[in-house]
């Protein structure tokens, strides 16, 4: 199948070009390069450097690329700038997304995987999720998300589109097989920076609360290695057949590690030592967030395979320790 993936110059994005590119798909990725990296795609794969939401650009790469179907990771992804300045957030992941669908209904398009995040859920009450706990984002972040989950239900309630929205939990890792892996600016996320701090490009990690409700007082996460999500998107594209198609998926472990289990494992594969400073809480950070990865087994037959927390930090290692300035090393 030939798959637009937009965003795919991105950090999950480009895992999946690179899974598509093994084949029998032909990947066409589309990246405005504001945070993604060129580096990160496979050589010889038609790119196009463009805004998802400039409608005739896409139509016509639509068109020429004779796309059957599309991935969508083109979307801003920092909660706190999104409490900042949530217009960016909702011109981007909300107003482009849907000129993005428009471009795709005016092409013909019908097949469509959106990058949905844990982030529609906000602050449980109940664990572990499920994909029918309720939807409460307490950012403007993982509203963006839920509002695009719901015009895609529309318009496949129309019979106008077929889709599978992916819930992710924490992505993370970097690839077993490419030389890619996360390389954000600025960097927010924990494990990249504790393995920054291994390598001595950090003084120290800040570790946000140490007083959850929780067996060593840190957050619990549930940890998802990027070739799993890869994955769990190559076998989402054979349950677009059917028009009107519409499945919401959790891709998690249902496994959740500690903040400290994290930096003791950093430690542990780097042989380093991780100077940790005892901060406030982070705002918006719920204590405890994991999922019941049923459905993704039941409707996907996916499994995750590399997402134990030793994997997935054992691959962001070698990646942070042989690029220690990311795409630019
Ligand atoms: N965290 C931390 N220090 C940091 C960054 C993150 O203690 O410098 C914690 C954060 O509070 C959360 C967990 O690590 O409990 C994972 O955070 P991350 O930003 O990686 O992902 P999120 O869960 O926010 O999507």
């Amino acid at each position: 199948m030939n798959v637009l993936v937009v965003g795919g110059a991105g950090y999950i994005g480009s895992h999946c070009v690179h899974a598509l590119a093994e084949g029998p798909h032909r990947p066409v990725v589309v990246d405005n390069l504001v945070y993604g990296h060129k580096a990160a795609l496979p050589q010889g794969i038609p790119f196009y450097n463009n805004n998802l939401g400039n409608k005739n650009a896409i139509s016509s790469i639509l068109q020429k690329e004779s796309i059957e179907a599309v991935m969508h990771f083109g979307a801003y992804a920092y909660v706190g700038e999104s409490v900042e300045d949530p217009l960016k957030y909702y011109i981007n992941n909300v107003a482009e997304t849907l000129y993005l669908l428009e471009a795709m209904q005016a092409s013909g398009v019908t097949k469509f995987i959106f990058s949905s995040s844990c982030a529609t859920y906000g602050t449980p009450d109940q664990l572990p999720i499920t994909e029918e706990t309720p939807q409460k984002p307490i950012n403007p972040y993982g509203q963006t998300k839920l509002d695009i989950e719901q015009a895609l239900k529309a318009l496949a309630t129309q019979k106008q589109l077929s889709f599978v929205a992916l819930r992710y939990f924490n992505a993370a890792g970097a690839s077993l097989k490419h030389p890619i892996g996360e390389d954000h600016t600025p960097e927010t996320h924990l494990i990249p920076l504790v393995c920054e701090v291994a390598l001595g490009k950090r003084p120290h990690v800040s570790i946000f609360g140490t007083d959850y409700p929780t067996p060593d007082g840190t957050c619990l996460r549930d940890y998802v290695h990027v070739d799993d999500l890869a994955t769990a998107h190559i076998l989402a594209l054979d349950h677009l057949n059917t028009p009107g198609t519409q499945l919401f998926i959790n891709l998690s472990t249902g496994k959740p590690y500690s903040v400290r289990e994290v930096i003791q494992t950093v430690e542990s594969v780097s042989s380093k030592r991780v100077t940790t400073l005892e901060a406030p809480r982070r705002p918006g950070d719920p204590a405890t967030l994991y999922a019941d990865p049923t459905r993704a087994k039941q409707i996907l037959n996916w499994q995750p395979k590399h997402s134990d927390l030793g994997s997935i930090i054992q691959s962001a290692w070698s990646w942070h320790a042989q690029h220690p300035n990311g795409f630019h090393s």
